[in-house]
């Protein structure tokens, strides 16, 4: 699999940090235990963020499927193979891309579908993959959040892959340090302005499933800000036509022209807060530490677990993890967690990206109302370039944001 950072960013320097991230990049990792060695290791494809750390606790390599299709140079072709098979022309590419890639791929035999809390298309496509022999695991988000519904959820996804909780749970301790890293990319875009939008929108949504290799992406993690480092700001630079950059929010699912980042840094504009992707990476759950009423609810479950004994605390902190997770729960919780990122670090306006035909569209209904800062909503539908129309309401839309800054 080669991994979004990889192809997107072919000729920058951060397209260095990867060099030699080949297909093969998952060897090495046999010595991975699991459980129930009935199952042969494979790769798992995954539609969304799931609880990935149950993945890797059963010994098999996750593959997030939405970054498989979109850093591929194939990723036209993986829509003309769902055209062929039936989907309609007026369905969303996502959908079609992820489709294509996995049949394309030959050898993702398993796939993870996030059936509630993410996408209305999935059960469909999970239902497409199996009529080509493709295994489907749903995992479904409880609605409304409760951490009884979640831990249940886990419990069986767990015992789907052939592995345990406590195992899970040790691989939450593992990857706490490399989202940690992330984090530190995401600070080091926003607060201190070395990172550019795109490179932070690559490295958040890679956290979903740390390009298969957590030991490999942690390396690289901690390359690129030793690189990032030494960079001059990019607020500072000297093609900005406004008394200062504009600071742009991202809102929405992620683009599937990844060009809009780059695009807006031409006009003046950067993309420091990306509300989806930051939320994939977990990073929430890093940031807000204790969160007692979160807390209390799962008090009920430890309460009653058995074989925990010393990691009750990291088994809590596992499932306050996904619990603080926003995107699959309700609006008013990403509502809130957008209008607060937005006043921390002083974003000047919102672009809203919506994807033609998708469900979640009708969300800027209440986005428009609820965001308390300026506001746009650009829609995008194949990978590519960001379309004419887009374009010309982000240009604008920086224009004039850009008119009425001071420095
Ligand atoms: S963009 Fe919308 S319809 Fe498409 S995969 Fe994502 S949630 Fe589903």
């Amino acid at each position: 699999m080669r991994i979004l950072v990889f192809s997107i960013l072919s000729g920058t320097c951060f397209a260095k940090l990867f060099v030699g991230y080949s297909s093969d990049h998952t060897k090495g990792r046999e010595n991975l235990k699991r459980t129930d060695m009935s199952f042969e290791r494979c790769k798992v494809g995954i539609t969304s963020t799931i609880p990935v750390e149950v993945i890797f606790a059963a010994g098999d390599v996750p593959i997030d499927l939405n970054n498989l299709f979109i850093s591929s140079p194939e990723r036209e072709k993986y829509i003309e193979i769902s055209h062929e098979e039936g989907f309609p022309q007026s369905s969303c590419a996502w959908i079609k891309g992820i489709f294509g890639a996995v049949l394309h791929s030959g050898d993702i035999r398993r796939v993870v579908g996030v059936v509630r809390g993410d996408c209305s298309g999935t059960e469909i496509l999970l239902q497409a993959l199996e009529r080509h022999g493709v295994e489907f695991i749903p995992f479904a988000y409880p609605f409304p959040r409760n951490a009884q519904g979640l831990f249940d959820e886990i419990k069986k996804f767990c015992v789907r892959l052939g592995t345990g909780i406590q195992d899970a749970v040790e691989w939450y301790r593992k990857l706490r340090s490399v989202r940690e890293k992330i984090a530190r990319i995401d600070s080091m875009c926003w607060r201190e302005n070395l990172v550019t939008g795109l490179e932070n929108h690559l490295w958040l949504v890679s956290g979903s499933d740390f390009c298969s290799d957590p030991e490999q992406f942690s390396r690289k993690a901690d390359e690129f800000i030793e690189e990032a480092r030494k960079r001059t700001p990019l607020n500072r630079r000297l093609d900005i036509r406004f008394a200062r950059e504009i600071r742009l929010a991202y809102v929405g699912v992620p683009p599937i022209d990844t060009d809009i980042f780059q695009l807006a840094e031409r006009m003046g504009g950067r993309f420091v807060f990306h509300e989806t992707q930051r939320q994939f990476s977990m990073i929430p759950a890093l940031e807000k530490g204790e969160n007692t009423e979160l807390y209390w609810d799962i008090r009920d479950i430890t309460e009653n677990i058995e074989g925990f004994d010393n990691d009750i605390a990291d088994f809590e902190s596992f499932l306050a993890q996904y619990l603080l997770y926003t995107y699959p729960y309700s609006l008013s919780e990403r509502i809130a967690d957008i209008n607060a990122q937005c006043q921390l670090r002083q974003i000047d306006g919102i672009v809203h990206y919506v994807q033609s035909f998708c469900y979640r569209n009708m969300e800027d209904v209440i986005f428009s109302r609820e965001l308390k800062f300026p506001f746009i909503t650009v829609e995008c539908d194949c990978p590519g370039r960001v379309g004419a129309q887009a374009k010309l309401r982000i240009e604008n839309f920086i224009q004039v944001l850009g008119e009425n800054v001071r420095d």
